[in-house]
Order: C-alpha cells, then sequence, then structure tokens
C-alpha cells in the first residue's frame, strides 16, 4: 500500500530562464502543493528595505551571486515546515549547489528531481529579451511580446530589464549555474533520482511529460501499472 504521507515533494532544477519557473507552478496548481522558489523570496527580501538583510541579499543578486548558503538553507528550512507544505512542495532555484542539495537530504526526503535542460545559446536569446514590471508580469520582446515594449499590457506599469537579465550579468549567471550546479545535476543522477526532460519544446510539452512522469510513479506505488 502506498505510505508515503508526503508525497509531492519535488525540486526542479535547470538553467537561469529555462522555464523552470512556470513549469513549477503548473506542478504546484496540478497537486494543490504550495510553489516555493527562492529566487522569489530572495527578491522579497531584497525589495523590503526594513529588512535587515535587504542590502545584503541586494548586492549578490544584482551582481548576478549566489546569496550565501548558510542564509538560503535557513529560509527553505523555515519554509517547507509550513503546514501548507504537509503533502509536500514544488520548488525552484533550490539547491544549487552541492552544499545545498546535501542539506536538503537531511531536511527533506525528495521524491522528483526534474531537470529542463536547454542550450546556452537558447539561455542568452530568452534572457536578453526578457521584460518584467514592478508587479513581477513577465513579457519577452520576442516570445511573448507586450502590445508597447515598455508598458505592461496587464497592468500598465512600465516594463524594465531585470538587472540580473542585463548582457553583463548573464554570461556570469551561467558561468555560476555551471560551475556549481553540474555538480548537483551528477549528484542526482548517481542516486537514480534525476528525470530529464528537454525544455526547447512547447510550454504545454514540458509540463506534460513532468506530469506524466509524476503520475506513471504515482500509479505504480499504488500498483496500479
Ligand atoms: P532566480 O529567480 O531563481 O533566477 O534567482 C535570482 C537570484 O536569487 C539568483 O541569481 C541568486 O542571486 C539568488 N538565489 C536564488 N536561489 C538561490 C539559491 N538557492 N542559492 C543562492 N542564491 C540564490
Amino acid at each position: 500500500m502506498f505510505k508515503n504521507e508526503k508525497p509531492f515533494e519535488l525540486i526542479v532544477l535547470g538553467p537561469p530562464v529555462s522555464g523552470k519557473g512556470t513549469q513549477t507552478e503548473l506542478v504546484a496548481k496540478t497537486f494543490s502543493i504550495p510553489h516555493i522558489s527562492t529566487g522569489v523570496i530572495l527578491h522579497a527580501i531584497k525589495s523590503d528595505t526594513s529588512h535587515p538583510m535587504s542590502a545584503e541579499v541586494r548586492d549578490y543578486m544584482d551582481n548576478g551571486k549566489l546569496v550565501p548558503t548558510e542564509l538560503v538553507n535557513k529560509l527553505v528550512a523555515e519554509r517547507i515546515k509550513g503546514e501548507d507544505c504537509k503533502f509536500g512542495y514544488a520548488m525552484d532555484g533550490f539547491p544549487r549547489t552541492l552544499e545545498q542539495a546535501q542539506f536538503l537530504d537531511s531536511a527533506a526526503d525528495i521524491d522528483y528531481v526534474f531537470l529542463i535542460k536547454v542550450t546556452d545559446e537558447i539561455i542568452i536569446e530568452r534572457m536578453s529579451g526578457r521584460r518584467v514590471c514592478k508587479n513581477g508580469h513577465t513579457w519577452h520582446l520576442k516570445y511573448s511580446p507586450p502590445k508597447n515594449p515598455t508598458i505592461c499590457d496587464t497592468c500598465g506599469e512600465p516594463l524594465f530589464q531585470r538587472d540580473d537579465d542585463k548582457p553583463e550579468t548573464v554570461q556570469s549567471r551561467l558561468d555560476i549555474y555551471h560551475r556549481e550546479t553540474d555538480s548537483i545535476v551528477e549528484y542526482y543522477r548517481s542516486k537514480g533520482m534525476l528525470k530529464e526532460i528537454d525544455g526547447e519544446q512547447h510550454i504545454e510539452e514540458v509540463y506534460y511529460q513532468i506530469v506524466r512522469q509524476m503520475v506513471d510513479d504515482l500509479r505504480s506505488k499504488v500498483g496500479w501499472k
């Protein structure tokens, strides 16, 4: 019988703008579990100037650097203890380093690890066209263009390029991604946990493949082959 009381502890790995945030959100909605994103948590701290860590977090993020692991581990450990995480959660942006992956092993019992694969060339093209407004609505000048390239269609606020999407930080973010995250991809691959998904397909197809794998796994766990 099915004994896992927290069956939906999943993480989604992938380079910046691989679509991992979108996919994690869709999977979270599908299984009625919270979507946890360390990028969103850290953006909130950065924007809250009354927060004691705001200036320090801003400095790391605006320079395309990783925020110190000790702080991020603490934030994640607190978040996954939340009552809304009792059946699990879908998390992206964490772990980003081997140290964070090892920490997560001690704090959680991860059921699924998805890797969304996108080549560096596509990443650079996707990042350079991304525009956001202060309310977090996201557009792309080529793939999902707003009517006016400087105004958000949803709320009418001005659109801007995130500091960490600017050309000078894009390459640095990719370098950091490969330097830090390639090792955790190997870590999960060697444990036989990694499920690789082609992230250059349509959003719907990427979503379908993730959910399909989860449903197949759940069916086999309850004995419905
Ligand atoms: P994201 O929205 O996931 O691309 O994250 C934006 C920025 O937040 C990153 O460039 C880092 O500066 C910081 N960040 C997010 N997640 C982590 C993490 N797990 N460890 C360290 N820094 C992080």
